[in-house]
């Protein structure tokens, strides 16, 4: 049965503080010398995708924006999909919300609730790059987004109030390593779902593994095959909402990469 692998990227296959992939390249060579598609499956933006896409060499659908997209190299699968749009060489497949409605939702939902909140639309380049310890050019690349609105809420206590706000505004939101993110009602899960399905369609039988660290992962470890939650301080207490969920040994890309390769059968 071909295995197809969907990914997180931050704290998952890149570092949380270096944003490296590096210690997962035995894994990662594996999976080329198999032809064992892979998709990343994350907050960031086509973008910021396309770059780290060149680096590695990566020629299969990835999903961007907590689920709100999923691009699919124009032609990619043998037949066509409904409802994608033809866009810059990809078939889009979109699940979410405008990026300027979900800032104001973002806006009310701050005022109503008195939570003071700063989203990257409120910050420039150099604010980005300092919070999130990114090259001030990843930053302007995290920066152009389409669907998804990351934000730091001032007061942690406040949290609550803003959430319920968010609910009134019936937008969704969820948390990543660093950021809250509000989103349409898109997430995770739905995207990897449909792209199962078409994976499916077109090689028969698959086993979806799915790697994550994050609350924001959940939604998609919680419908593949293989579940997998990298080492993390969290990591204990998300694994109660993933039934049958595998704990990596390591965090990070080493943790990835020694997965990867034991799920293959190649460890
Ligand atoms: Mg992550």
């Amino acid at each position: 049965m071909t295995s197809v692998i969907f990914t997180d990227l931050d704290g998952t296959l890149l570092d949380h503080h270096t944003y490296s992939w590096e210690a997962a390249r035995p894994a990662l060579e594996e999976l080329a010398r198999r032809g064992v598609p892979w998709i990343p499956v994350t907050s960031k933006t086509r973008a910021e995708l396309e770059v780290l896409r060149a680096e590695l060499g990566h020629t299969h659908p990835f999903i961007v924006e907590n689920g709100a997209a999923a691009f699919l190299p124009h032609g990619y699968f043998p037949f066509s999909i409904p409802g994608t749009v033809r866009r810059d060489g990809y078939d889009v497949v979109e699940w979410g919300r405008p990026y300027a409605y979900l800032r104001q939702a973002l806006r009310r939902a701050a005022q109503h609730s008195g939570c003071e909140v700063t989203g990257f639309g409120d910050m420039t380049d150099e604010e980005v790059a300092e919070t999130c310890g990114l090259p001030l050019e990843s930053a302007r690349l995290a920066r152009q987004r389409e669907y998804d609105e990351p934000f730091l809420i001032r007061e942690a206590g406040q949290a609550s109030r803003l959430v319920d706000e968010l609910r009134r505004e019936a937008v969704h939101w969820t948390r990543g390593g660093r950021f809250w993110h509000i989103c349409g009602p898109a997430d995770k899960g739905v995207a990897v779902k449909e792209l199962c399905r078409w994976y499916a369609l077109h090689l028969g039988p698959i086993r979806s593994i799915g790697l994550g660290d994050s609350l924001n992962d959940l939604s998609f470890l919680r419908v593949v095959d293989v579940p997998v939650l990298m080492a993390t301080a969290q990591a204990d207490e998300l694994r109660k909402d993933v039934p049958g969920v595998r704990i990596a040994r390591l965090p990070g890309p080493a943790g990835w990469s020694a997965e990867v390769l034991e799920l293959l059968g190649a460890g």
